[in-house]
């Protein structure tokens, strides 16, 4: 069986349930102190005190303060899928590649405090200098889909593939959103790191060195990037990881064989929400309506889409229209209620009209940021993400390939 690890970190999974009933919609700048948050719940109260009750102003005046004393040595980086109280924080934003890509390249910051979640910091702390310390305002900030790939289930399916003899052909490729254990199997294994910005490019890449892809944790991207490719559904099969060690997941030796693609069935639970009615209902409504979405979503959605792509894709597609254009969009709430806020030109809204915004990069509350860089300002380091030498090293190896490959 495969080995044991010890740096695979569940973040999400714990209350990933509680949150989803529980998280709010944010589109303006008024924060509500912590505890009075309806998702104000046992994992967020591993903060001190005294700041469960700091109002708006009062977070933003001692988050302002802090910067002062730390000046330069401090940027903060904001994913697209943070609420607007943290974006009005951000020095730089973006998707996972570009802030990726920023991490790798301004060496010239101490301190990186990462509003986004567990497997972006790890990678900001990987692809950093090693004088660069990367702090996650609240550790259970996690990734639902990162968690559906356990690096002890994925071993333990490249073993499976071992004894079948298919290994060699393949070339594993793990999406961004993964723990860094295993990013570092990629970087073992002759394999690589994609995002959803450069997934198609990152997929040729694998192919011209073998003749299969495993593609881990999130099935829709592996399946929607292949299907782009011109490979057919039937030669995309779902490992499905909860079947027993020696059961090929739950396919036969013959699918296996057949198999270009072989999925994780792994999904991002806000983006599998949306389907084919809500286009089918936007288009009633707004005939000339342009529908574009995320590829985590399911193949149909992104077949009955009018394009698809990465937030960085979307924000582009929006903001670049005329005046007058009309956008149904389907990814998470934040970025969508900001794009509308930032074209108010065009209509832009969520397919969605039942939303909830992504319960985990929801855990990034003000408060948090606060307590972070105040202790920092005070010459003390909380919630730092570090990834062992071993596993930075070999996790590299992969995103370095990725950084490489557009
Ligand atoms: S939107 Fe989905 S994939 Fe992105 S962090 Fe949230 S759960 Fe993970």
């Amino acid at each position: 069986m495969a080995s044991a690890h010890e740096d695979f970190i569940p973040v999400a999974s714990a209350a990933s349930s509680l949150a989803g009933i529980a998280c709010e919609t944010n589109t303006g700048l008024e924060t509500v102190p912590l505890s009075r948050e309806t998702s104000f719940a046992y994992w967020q109260q591993d903060i001190p005190r005294e700041y469960w009750d700091l109002d708006a102003r009062q977070l933003v005046d001692r988050v302002a303060e802090a910067r002062r004393k730390l000046g330069r040595r401090l940027i903060v980086l904001g994913h697209h899928y943070q609420r607007e109280d943290i974006i009005q924080f951000a020095d730089f934003r973006g998707d996972s590649f570009k802030l990726a890509q920023w991490a790798a390249q301004h060496p010239e910051s101490e301190f990186i405090v990462f509003c986004g979640v567990h497997f972006m910091a790890e990678a900001a702390d990987i692809l950093s200098a090693p004088h660069q310390k990367v702090v996650l305002p609240n550790m259970a900030a996690g990734c639902s889909m990162a968690d559906m790939a356990d690096p002890e289930d994925v071993y333990a399916c490249w073993e499976e593939l071992e004894e079948a003899g298919i290994a060699g052909k393949v070339v594993p490729v793990t999406y961004m959103n993964s723990a860094a254990s295993l990013k570092a199997f990629c970087g073992r294994h002759n394999g690589i790191v994609c995002t959803s910005s450069n997934a198609t490019a990152v997929l040729k890449w694998a192919f011209e060195r073998g003749e299969k892809v495993l593609f881990f944790p999130d099935q829709h991207l592996g399946r929607n990037t292949g299907a782009k490719m011109g490979i057919p559904l039937d030669r995309m099969s779902l490992w499905n990881y909860n079947q027993p060690f020696g059961s090929l997941g739950g396919m036969t030796l013959e699918e296996l064989e057949r198999s270009r693609v072989i999925l994780w069935q792994g999904h991002c639970s806000v983006h599998q929400r949306f389907t084919v009615d809500q286009i089918n209902a936007a288009r009633a409504k707004y005939p000339d309506i342009h529908v574009v979405v995320h590829p985590e979503c399911r193949y149909e959605v992104v077949q009955a889409a009018d394009s698809n792509g990465s937030t960085e894709f979307i924000a582009r597609t929006i903001t670049e229209a005329p005046p007058g254009s009309k956008f149904a969009v389907g990814t998470e709430i934040n970025l969508v209620s900001r794009l509308a806020h930032e074209n108010p030109d065009k209509l832009v809204f969520c397919l969605d009209p039942v939303v909830c915004p992504c319960s985990t990069m929801y855990r990034i509350h003000p408060a948090y940021l606060a307590w972070t860089v105040e202790e920092l300002a005070a010459g003390r380091i909380v919630n730092q993400v570090r990834v062992d030498e071993e596993t930075a090293r070999y996790a590299k190896i992969a995103l370095d390939r990725m950084l490489t490959v557009v």
